[in-house]
């Protein structure tokens, strides 16, 4: 591993550090609420995102990594990873299209016909079109290839019926990623296909789901008989897996990008030397407790960070992904839990009172993250599959 950034990368660096000067405070201006704890409420921060992407999209920071021919700058995985410290270093707004850019573009340039390419590409770097992803269902969701959702071909397209969950961001979405049963004869896997569909069409119906923190970041989505033209088939008729496959390695490659823990493990030790400990001890890192706990939590930070380094350098030789990345599934998971339990700890049993309380302290902030930390155990693989991966890919135990 190599911890040197070449000319190039360092110049990229410092670009976007210049442009950052600029422009951050400029979007700050029209969008005073978009510090950073907006960023973990993504619908009250829709807008301040949605602007702030089409401010970076003017800049060609966004898809930088993309390929030049598709719209982007044709930088590397290593300008890719600068572009998200410098942003969550610089604390910007989260990204409003992620879905877009780390997982449907890629998947319609592996899979797309030059046509395809053409007409789904520019619209997600520009944010005109928002994306979403249809895969998880009631029925299916670790065991993906048991979906049952079905597509009927129906003239020169399908027509569309079931029900998915989970689908973040699907009432912010123009189109959506959606994987189908389209041949229920076939073995699983055999029978499926990956179909590109506008969720403004008739048959469509989007329920938000409330979840712990009281956001409603994602919802059911019913389709009841939903036409879908030919021409928005991704991929071979019933190769829906091969295109699932490919999505679901650039969302682990983009759930590989762990930055956004290391802001919060400064803010927890900053926490530390300010408040009182227990029983009005003058620090809070004086309780000899506490401040291993802390260690422990900044340890496994850092071994996050590194793994995560190691992730990427097989990415940079052209290696294919490999176990590593639920390595850093798991550990950013449990360093994101403990981040949490221990700005709780710290702060004391007020931690509990909810943003707007009058006593909360940072408005709630600690509430907010000790419930938010319990998605990563979920989103993109739960805790035991990726215990599972591990254990037959690297430690080679049996299945
Ligand atoms: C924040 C968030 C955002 C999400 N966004 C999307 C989205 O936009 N689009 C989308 O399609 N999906 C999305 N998901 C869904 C996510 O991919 C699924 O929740 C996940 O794959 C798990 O599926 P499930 O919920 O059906 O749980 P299940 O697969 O039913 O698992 C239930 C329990 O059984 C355990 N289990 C299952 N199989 C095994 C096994 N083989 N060995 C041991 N234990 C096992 C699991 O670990 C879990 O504890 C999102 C989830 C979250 C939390």
């Amino acid at each position: 591993m190599d911890f040197a950034y070449s000319a190039e990368e360092e110049a990229f660096r410092q670009e976007l550090r210049a442009w950052l000067s600029v422009n951050l405070p400029a979007h700050r201006a029209q969008y005073p609420a978009s510090d950073d704890e907006l960023t973990l409420h993504p619908d009250a921060s829709f807008d301040s995102s949605l602007a702030w992407h089409r401010r970076l999209h003017a800049g060609r920071w966004v898809g930088a990594d993309w390929p030049r021919e598709h719209g982007g700058r044709g930088a590397g995985i290593v300008e890719r990873m600068i572009l998200n410290e410098e942003l969550i270093g610089a604390g910007a707004p989260p990204g409003v299209n992620t879905i877009g850019l780390a997982m449907v573009g890629p998947a319609v340039m592996h899979h797309g016909t030059p046509a395809q390419q053409r007409r789904w590409l520019t619209p997600i770097l520009s944010g005109d079109e928002i994306w979403c992803q249809g895969f998880s269902e009631p029925g299916a969701g670790s065991d993906l290839a048991a979906l049952s959702t079905r597509a009927v071909p129906d003239g020169d397209g399908f027509v569309v019926s079931g029900q998915k969950v989970w689908t973040s961001n699907a009432h912010h979405s123009h189109y959506c990623i959606l994987l189908v049963r389209s041949d229920p004869t076939a073995a699983k896997h055999r029978g499926l296909s990956c179909l590109l569909v506008d969720m403004r069409s008739p048959g469509i119906t989007i329920r938000p789901l409330r979840q712990i923190t009281g956001d409603a970041e994602f919802n059911e989505v019913f389709f009841d008989g939903v036409r879908v033209p030919g021409d928005h088939l991704l991929g071979r008729l019933h190769g829906g897996w091969e295109v699932a496959i490919t999505v679901l390695m650039y969302e682990r490659m983009a759930l590989g990008s762990t930055m956004i823990l290391h802001p919060f493990i400064d803010r927890v030790l900053e926490l530390a030397r300010r408040e009182a400990g227990p029983g009005g001890a003058k620090s809070a890192a004086a309780d000899p407790i506490l401040r291993q706990r802390l260690a422990e939590m900044y340890l496994l930070g850092r071994l996050v960070r590194l793994t995560g380094l190691r992730y990427l350098t097989r990415q940079l030789r052209g290696e294919p992904p490999g176990a590593e990345g639920s390595v850093v599934k798991l550990t950013f998971t449990d360093a994101y839990r403990q981040m949490a339990e221990r700005a709780t700890q710290i702060v004391g049993p007020y931690h509990q009172l909810w943003r707007g309380e009058a006593r909360a302290p940072e408005d709630g902030r600690w509430a907010f993250q000790s419930l938010f930390a319990l998605r990563f155990g979920i989103a993109g693989g739960t805790t035991e599959v990726q215990k599972n991966i591990v254990a037959e890919r690297l430690l080679g135990l049996p299945r």
